[in-house]
């Protein structure tokens, strides 16, 4: 037996015969007997022929692992369109009378190379994505295909895989794959973690290993080449295991949160913009409960329109199918910084300009975002809650806003859906302010990733203060329970979408407050509604 390490990319066994991958080798000629018009004509039929390829890839990746996996597809799609690109293998065609071939290879390398040597990590990823796509066009000119033809279940051995020929695997015959190259945060892996398909990276592979049985241990991040019986039986369980959780837990997709004794709960999603939707509903979200509006303002270099919050938004609404979608306004500031914003830097962030404190400050900011969540309201059911609230005046002053922005809609014959409004319960102030603040809102979110920072006096970002940080401290679980007494003696429903929702030994505890809902990750929705129906509060 011989055993390798890696890096896992998804957790999980897979075990089966390995099969050696190796991309196919064309020959590249440098010059062309061709006339350069010629040349250019069978680029752009392969530059078509590309698109149309990598179009069904999309369709393809959108079915079997979610929208936003199958986006590095139409990216692949854009970098044919790039106009330097294109110049920079056109030239060499028409000057030096080179093949297509080999312009296509030169310019993709060349683009390769700059933008691995570039500092930005995402840009660097974007290495890997030229040269994938120069040469699906390269292979296509050559009159080759490339993929790896799986004709019984195996699992994959490698010495890089890139996106495309990941997603054209027949995944009812991929049972995992071992690469040597390859980052877990590309994507890849990102492909692999949405299929559901173990794997390993950074793997010392060898291309002996083909026709060998192993097994690959997504847990212990090993791979091992001819197990021993024994091990092989102790894996086969573990999977055999895994596989029940699995299905046990698919099953509970379109049940309700409802303990043995009957007390019902609602389990949400937290998502980070739109993107999270397909993730939320494949786990049987039962709403939105906390769509976190500040990364459709971030990774870009200008505020998002109020067509482009709305679109958004609209999305989300639509996706939902009237289940509730609940849109915290910008919590900018802090952590979460972007340039354009020109948010001046401060001595102590945390207790600094951010959410809130922003968007009543920069008012015609926080009225664009305002208006695109009252517009998506039409679209389905539709809430919005305020970040960071220390005061009766910051609910007010938003909710004359908000107010405001709906009289400017109808002005514009635009006619706004009911729109619930909350606030986060994240300070220490909201919590003893909370029987106040209760009757000017519709509801509470418990932000508990802050509400335990500003209780305890230790900053969430600062990993010197984890042995510190204790999530389950007495004073948090009693804010938390102040919050639902105060939240119920107003008639608002209350719920956590901090990150202590998703934590098993308390719901229990969650339950007996009375918390209505609880909003956690994707991921973590139907491990969670398995705990909830297994608990029985006897309160038949
Ligand atoms: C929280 O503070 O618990 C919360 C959900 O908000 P964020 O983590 O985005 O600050
Ligand atoms: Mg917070």
């Amino acid at each position: 037996m011989k055993v390798a390490g890696g890096r896992s990319v998804l957790e999980g066994i897979a075990i089966g015969p390995l099969r050696w991958f190796q991309p196919q080798r064309v020959q590249i000629p440098e010059r062309s007997a061709r006339t350069p018009e010629e040349e250019l004509e069978r680029l752009e039929q392969a530059r078509r022929r590309a698109q149309a390829q990598l179009g069904g890839l999309y369709e393809k990746a959108r079915k079997e692992a979610g929208a936003d996996s199958a986006a590095i597809f139409q990216i692949h799609q854009m970098m044919l369109d790039d106009e330097d690109l294109l110049a920079a293998v056109r030239d060499p065609i028409r000057s030096r009378r080179v093949s297509a071939e080999y312009a296509v290879q030169a310019a993709g390398e060349h683009f390769a190379a700059t933008l691995a040597a570039m500092e930005d990590a995402y840009m660097q990823a974007r290495a890997d994505d030229v040269r994938d796509v120069a040469r699906r066009v390269v292979l296509l000119l050559a009159g080759e295909e490339e993929r790896p033809v799986l004709r019984e279940p195996v699992l994959l051995l490698a010495d890089d895989l890139s996106p495309s020929e990941t997603v054209q695997l027949d995944k009812s015959k991929l049972l995992g794959f071992v690469t040597r190259r390859g980052s877990v945060n590309s994507h890849t892996a990102i492909l692999a973690r949405t299929m559901g398909v173990p794997a390993l990276m950074g793997v010392e592979v060898d291309p002996a290993w083909d026709g060998h049985m192993a097994a690959l241990d997504g847990y212990s991040q090993r791979l091992y080449v001819d197990p021993t019986p024994e091990l092989l039986s102790s894996l086969e369980a573990r999977r055999r295991a895994d596989r029940e959780q699995a299905a046990l837990l698919q099953a509970l997709r379109e049940e309700p949160s409802v303990t043995l004794d009957g007390t019902e709960i609602q389990v949400c999603a937290n998502i980070s913009g739109a993107a999270g939707l397909d993730l939320a509903l494949q786990n049987g979200a039962q709403g939105i409960g906390l769509f976190r509006s500040e990364f459709l303002f971030l990774d870009r270099d200008r505020y998002p329109t109020e067509e482009e919050q709305f679109a958004a938004y609209r999305r989300a609404a639509e996706a939902m199918a009237g289940k509730p979608v609940v849109i915290r306004t910008l919590d900018i500031g802090a952590d979460k910084r972007a340039d354009y914003l020109g948010l001046e830097p401060e001595e102590n962030p945390a207790l600094g300009f951010r959410a809130i404190r922003v968007c009543l400050t920069r008012r015609e900011l926080f009225k664009t975002q305002l208006r695109a969540i009252l517009r998506a309201s039409a679209y389905g059911s539709v809430s919005v809650m305020f970040p960071m609230i220390i005061s009766l005046e910051e609910v007010r002053e938003a909710r004359k806003l908000l107010e405001e922005c709906r009289r400017e809609l109808l002005a514009r014959g635009c006619v706004p859906g009911r729109v619930e409004v909350g606030i986060m319960v994240e300070t220490p102030a909201a919590v003893l302010l909370a029987d106040e603040l209760a009757r000017e809102v519709d509801f509470f979110s418990i932000g508990t990733n802050d509400l335990t920072q500003y209780t305890l006096a230790i900053d969430r970002q600062n990993p010197r203060l984890d042995p510190f940080y204790d999530p389950h401290h007495p004073a948090v679980l009693r804010m938390i329970q102040m919050t639902v007494e105060a939240g119920h003696r107003h008639g608002c429903w209350v719920g956590i979408c901090g990150e202590l929702g998703a934590d098993l030994t308390l719901t229990e505890t969650f339950l007996r407050m009375g918390v209505d809902e609880l909003s956690v990750a994707p991921a973590a929705i139907l491990p969670l509604r398995k705990k909830i129906r297994e608990l029985d509060l006897g309160r038949t």
